[in-house]
């Protein structure tokens, strides 16, 4: 059982679970957990959510929901350890030692930080600078081989190998080569902005969270951007298909094609019919969501096994690591 290979990913408590977290990440974990081929390492990102700007109080809560959303969408803490990342000290001490091996003009190619440093202007703060190096330590700490993640994070994977590879330079072989796992979905586009992807930093009308009521998905819907005019197949519309593909009855996802190949389509149909796919599928999960919820007690248990567990393979890494620096 010890021979399989490791799995690590993570998700910041930034708000609920939408759909492209779900598509390009969630999905995925649960497929793999449930395959039995791997051990499972997830955790809720919490010290990488402080590099935004989140109010303290609110990122508390968030880190119950995010919780209990991960185990209404399918993830078995008995089959995964599940834990919140601040709560096994070892992630910022590597961390540290992967700063001290990581060039800046690396960290300045990362498209995410140009990014997010635009979305937050005012609060363009060293761990917005330094995040992959941490997610490096997340991975790395844990012996990660493989990480399922969304195609914005694959160029935070692949300096994640460039670092393992500085510090094996500098100190000896140690930390091995991690590869990242798209799934068919790995990138979800926004609804009002459909040329970018989905993302809670854009705003609510632009996601449709796992949470989201019938009706509430309805009203978003609604406002999605299709298409302006005819012809090719616009971002917003493909979108839309894609999501009636996922979620909803092959059949009525067909008619849409042919009706989209023929020029028929109705885009208000379609949202109707996306609309009404996505919320009987996320039927139970809000079920559950709920159910979880009125207990967080049991949800901080849960955390508080993982965090153990966790901790004992990263005490052991660190261990080691410490040693090779000369810090021990
Ligand atoms: P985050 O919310 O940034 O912590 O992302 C959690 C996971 O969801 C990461 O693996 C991301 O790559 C993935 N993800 C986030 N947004 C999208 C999207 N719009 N489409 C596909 N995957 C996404």
């Amino acid at each position: 059982m010890n021979n399989k290979p490791v799995i690590v990913s993570g998700i910041q408590p930034t708000g609920n679970l939408h759909l492209g977290n779900y598509l390009g990440a969630v999905k995925n974990w649960v497929d793999l957990q449930n395959s039995g081929k791997y051990r499972m390492y997830i955790f809720i990102a919490d010290l990488h959510s402080l590099a935004g700007n989140m109010p303290a109080e609110q990122r508390r809560k968030q880190i119950i929901e995010t919780t209990a959303e991960l185990l209404a969408a399918g993830i078995d803490p008995k089959k995964t350890t599940l834990f919140v990342q601040s709560q096994v000290k070892e992630h910022t001490e590597l961390g540290w030692i992967f700063n001290c091996v990581t060039p800046i003009a690396e960290l300045e190619r990362m498209t995410q930080y140009k990014d997010k440093s635009q979305q937050q202007e005012k609060n363009i703060n060293a761990g917005l600078f330094t995040y992959p190096v941490l997610q490096a330590a997340d991975i790395l700490l844990y012996r990660g081989n493989v990480v399922p993640v969304g195609q914005d994070q694959v160029q935070h994977v692949e300096l994640t190998r460039d670092i393992a590879r500085w510090f094996n330079n500098r100190y000896g072989v140690f930390f091995q080569e991690t590869k990242h796992l798209l799934t068919d979905v790995p990138k979800v586009m926004s609804l009002l902005e459909p040329d970018k992807k989905m993302s809670k930093s854009l705003g609510a009308g632009h996601v449709i969270e796992l949470a989201d009521t019938p009706e509430v998905i309805e009203q978003k819907l609604k406002k999605a951007v299709t298409a302006t005019s005819g012809g090719e197949q616009a971002p917003g519309v493909k979108n839309l298909l894609l999501l009636l593909q996922k979620f909803g009855n092959q059949k009525i996802y067909q008619g849409f094609i042919k009706a989209e190949k023929d020029g028929s389509i109705r885009y208000g149909d379609l949202k109707l019919a996306t609309g009404k796919a996505i919320g009987e599928y996320f039927s139970d999960f809000r079920k559950r969501r709920a159910k979880l919820l009125s207990n967080p007690n049991q949800l901080k248990k849960i955390l508080t096994a993982g965090a153990k567990k966790a901790g004992l393979v990263a005490k052991k890494t660190m261990k080691d690591a410490r040693k090779k620096v000369g810090i021990s």
